[in-house]
């Protein structure tokens, strides 16, 4: 098994929650909508799931839709809203995940003006520009609560109050901070929020999309009127049972949580900045206790990340490569860094189970794939 550095990508199922799921894949299989005994034990294993959710997130239970997962929630959240309004603009953070910068492009086709709300140089929202953007009329503002590369956390409370004081709809993305950082639904002021299970332990293919009931959205899905008629279907009992589980075990662990991987994330980041040439991202924002990313001037993240998958470990480069060059991350380019810098950049997300043993390893595999990659790097360019 590889040394484990992607828990932003993706975490491994608790063995606790596996147990919570088991038996709602085996004898408890009722259909949560039947009336008879085993309908009514799925119905109840829901609710209290549903409980568990808004617990971690401080808000009512009767707010949480389960959805697919962060992407649909994002969906939903923004297609869903735009469905039930004329068509007008819509702000977004200028470094958003797919699922909702890809939702919101969709809406262009239907006359909505999509704008992005810049960030500094560090990945934080710039507030003044955000509130110059929210001069003019907007219907919606989603920006995200933390960001997956950089691990930066944007100040939400204060976009909502913003966007709400002129009456405009808040959503955030808080795929990456639920179950990282406390987060408030009601202190926050937004009235959307996506979150996903398989980020904190629990199960893929499940999350929701916390609503507060004013808001008018459009159905994700038309049917049997589940999830208060917002998504429709057959519910993934197991995998909602197993949502509450980890949301449940995600709260009670979330100090212990944050001051170990912030503890090993500063171990890295010093060993980091001892080996020299490294450029830490981001490292004067409120970041996510356990995300670091960087890059090495002269080295391809691509390259190099290879180079650690065969020493073992399992990082990210955060570049997508789809034309044979990978492309720059687009997240630090919005960010001004520069395409050459931003396309040898790596993401270390740690969790609960890492080690400082694996950190210290993790740093001896890097230096050596620098060692091997930098002479390299300087032929190529010379
Ligand atoms: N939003 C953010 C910030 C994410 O990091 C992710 C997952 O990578 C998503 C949304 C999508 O969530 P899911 O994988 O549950 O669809």
């Amino acid at each position: 098994m590889p040394v484990y550095f992607d828990h932003n990508a993706t975490t491994p199922l608790d063995p606790r929650v596996l147990e919570t799921m088991l038996p709602f894949l085996r004898e408890q299989f009722g259909n949560p909508s039947s009336i008879h005994r085993l309908g009514r034990a799925a119905r109840s294993a829901i609710d209290t799931a549903r409980e568990q959710v808004a617990d971690l997130l401080d808000a009512h239970p009767q707010e949480v839709v389960f959805t697919s997962g962060g992407t649909e929630a994002n969906n939903l959240a923004i297609r869903g809203f735009a469905a039930r309004c004329e068509p007008a603009r819509m702000l977004l953070g200028a470094t958003e995940h797919a699922s909702v910068s890809n939702a919101a492009e969709s809406l262009v086709a239907d006359g909505w003006r999509v704008e992005r709300v810049p960030v500094d140089g560090e990945g934080r929202i710039q507030g003044e520009a955000l509130a110059r953007l929210l001069a003019g009329p907007v219907a919606l503002v989603s920006i995200m609560a933390a960001n997956n590369e950089t691990g930066v956390v944007q100040d939400i409370r204060a976009v909502a109050e913003k966007a709400r004081a002129v009456g405009a709809v808040a959503h955030t993305d808080a795929v990456q901070a639920a179950g990282k950082i406390a987060v408030s639904f009601r202190a926050s002021g937004v009235q959307l929020m996506s979150v996903s299970a398989h980020k904190i332990n629990g199960p893929k293919g499940v999350g929701a999309l916390i609503a507060d009931k004013a808001v008018d959205l459009e159905p994700a899905l038309y049917g049997g009127g589940q999830e208060q008629g917002r998504r429709s279907g057959t519910e993934n009992v197991a995998g909602i049972v197993g949502f509450g589980a980890a949301a449940a075990l995600a709260k009670a662990a979330l100090a212990d949580y944050a001051a170990a991987t912030a503890q090993l994330r500063a171990r890295l980041e010093s060993s980091l900045r001892a080996i020299g040439g490294i450029e830490v991202f981001s490292a004067r924002a409120e970041r996510l206790p356990n995300t670091i990313c960087f890059a090495a001037h002269g080295v391809d993240g691509e390259t190099l990340l290879l180079q650690l998958d065969r020493a073992a470990f399992a990082a990210s480069s955060g570049s997508a490569c789809g034309s044979g060059r990978a492309e720059p991350n687009p997240v630090l380019l919005s960010m001004g860094v520069a395409a050459e810098l931003a396309r040898g950049s790596m993401r270390v997300s740690l969790g609960a189970g890492n080690t400082v043993a694996q950190v210290d390893a993790f740093v001896a595999a890097l230096v050596q794939a620098l060692h091997k990659l930098r002479p390299a790097v300087r032929r190529a360019m010379a």
